[in-house]
C-alpha cells in the first residue's frame, strides 16, 4: 500500500451521492466517480466534460489531419502556426520536462514515431533502416522548438508527437471541469491515468491500484490518491511486434530506437497529471538506475519495475518509499 503521511486530512462530503460519467476519448474511455449533492447537474457536467476532451483531441491528436499538431507538422520550413490554448499549455510543460530530463522526454519525435509505425503515418516497411533512423533523429530535437509571441515556428521537417503528455494533461482538463462544476470528492480516469480529489464521505481517500505488468511476483500495490495524480508508462500498455519482436512504444530520442533498457513499467504520482504523465515516459527513457537517481534528485515519487531476464522486480523512489505502508 502506497499512502501519503497527510497533516490535516481533507474533509468528509455530507449529504452527497455518489454517481459515475463516462465516455471514450483518444482511443480509450475516460471515467469519473464523484460524489454530489442533491439536485446536481450530472448530464451538464457530462457535456461539458466530453467538450474539453473534445478540444483536445482537436489541437493535439496526430490521427486527425486538421488538428493544430497535424497542421504545425505540415507546415514548411519558416512556417508559424499560432498554437491554441490546450496545446501551449502543453507544450510549455513539455519543454520544462525535455530540459530537466536533459531530453529523455522530447516532444518532437513526431518522424521517429511514425517510421517505427506507433503513429498516424503507416511505415514504408517493417523494421526501419539505420539511414533513415538517422534521418529521422536528424528532424528531431526539442530545442528547435521555438516560439515567437504564441506563434510556434516550424524550422523544417520537425514533427512534434504529444502523445506521451497529451492524456494525462487531459485528466487534469476534466478534473478542472469537475471541480468548477463544484464536486470536492472526485476520481477522473483516462486509460490508465488518474487524478482524485478529495475523500469519500466515509472518509476514506480514493483508492487505486497501482498499473503493473503481468506475471509480477509481488502484490497488488494499491494507492491512497488524496488530491493527487499517477500517471504510468509500460511496455505492457502499448506495444508492437515488429519482425517477430515485441517493441515498446516509447522511443530512446538518444538512440532513435525503440527502449529496450529492461524497465517494465513507470508509474509516477504527482500534483499534476500532465507532469506524471511526462515524467513517467521520461524515466522510462532513463532506465531503472538513472531513472531512480533522477527520481531522487527531483523529489518525485516513482515506481519503477525492472524486467531482468524474466524476473520482475519493484523499485521505489524515496519519495514513494516514504509513503509505504503494509
Ligand atoms: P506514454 O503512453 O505516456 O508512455 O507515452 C508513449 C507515447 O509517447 C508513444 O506512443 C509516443 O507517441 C510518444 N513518445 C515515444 N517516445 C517518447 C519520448 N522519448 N519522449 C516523449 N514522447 C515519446
Ligand atoms: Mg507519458
Amino acid at each position: 500500500m502506497l499512502a501519503p503521511k497527510l497533516r490535516e486530512p481533507p474533509l468528509a462530503p455530507v449529504n452527497v451521492a455518489p454517481f459515475e460519467l463516462s465516455g471514450a476519448t483518444m482511443g480509450t474511455t475516460w471515467r469519473l466517480r464523484a460524489f454530489a449533492p442533491p439536485g446536481f447537474n450530472a448530464k451538464r457536467l457530462e457535456t461539458e466534460i466530453a467538450a474539453v476532451l473534445a478540444a483536445v483531441v482537436d489541437e493535439m491528436s496526430p490521427w486527425e489531419a486538421h488538428s493544430a499538431l497535424s497542421r504545425f507538422n505540415a507546415l514548411a520550413a519558416g512556417e508559424t502556426l499560432p498554437a491554441p490554448l490546450h496545446m501551449r499549455c502543453v507544450l510549455e510543460d513539455a519543454l520544462h520536462v525535455a530540459g530537466e530530463t536533459d531530453g529523455a522526454f522530447d516532444p518532437t519525435l513526431g518522424v521517429l514515431v511514425d517510421l517505427w509505425g506507433f503513429g498516424a503515418r503507416a511505415p514504408a516497411q517493417d523494421k526501419p533502416r539505420e539511414d533513415d533512423i538517422s534521418a529521422a533523429l536528424a528532424h528531431a530535437g526539442w530545442r528547435k522548438l521555438t516560439f515567437e509571441d504564441d506563434a510556434l515556428h516550424q524550422p523544417g521537417g520537425l514533427r512534434l508527437d504529444l502523445n506521451g503528455i497529451a492524456k494525462g494533461y487531459a485528466v487534469d482538463a476534466a478534473a478542472e471541469v469537475a471541480a468548477a462544476a463544484g464536486l470536492t470528492s472526485y476520481l477522473m480516469e483516462i486509460g490508465g491515468e488518474l487524478r482524485a480529489a478529495g475523500i469519500k464521505p466515509d472518509g476514506q481517500p480514493w483508492w487505486v491500484e497501482l498499473q503493473q505488468p503481468p506475471g509480477g511476483a509481488g502484490e497488488r500495490l494499491l494507492l491512497a490518491l488524496y488530491n493527487e495524480t499517477v500517471a504510468t508508462s509500460g511496455d505492457y500498455i502499448r506495444h508492437d511486434i515488429v519482425d517477430g519482436e515485441e517493441i515498446a512504444h516509447t522511443i530512446s530520442p538518444f538512440t532513435g530506437k525503440p527502449l529496450r533498457n529492461g524497465v517494465a513499467s513507470v508509474s509516477v504520482l504527482h500534483a499534476s497529471c500532465m507532469r506524471a504523465d511526462a515524467y513517467a515516459t521520461a524515466l522510462s527513457v532513463m532506465g531503472v538506475e538513472a531513472g531512480l537517481a533522477f527520481a531522487a534528485r527531483a523529489d518525485i515519487a516513482a515506481v519503477i519495475t525492472a524486467r531482468r531476464e524474466g524476473a520482475l522486480t519493484e523499485h521505489f523512489s524515496p519519495r514513494a518509499a516514504a509513503m509505504l505502508e503494509d
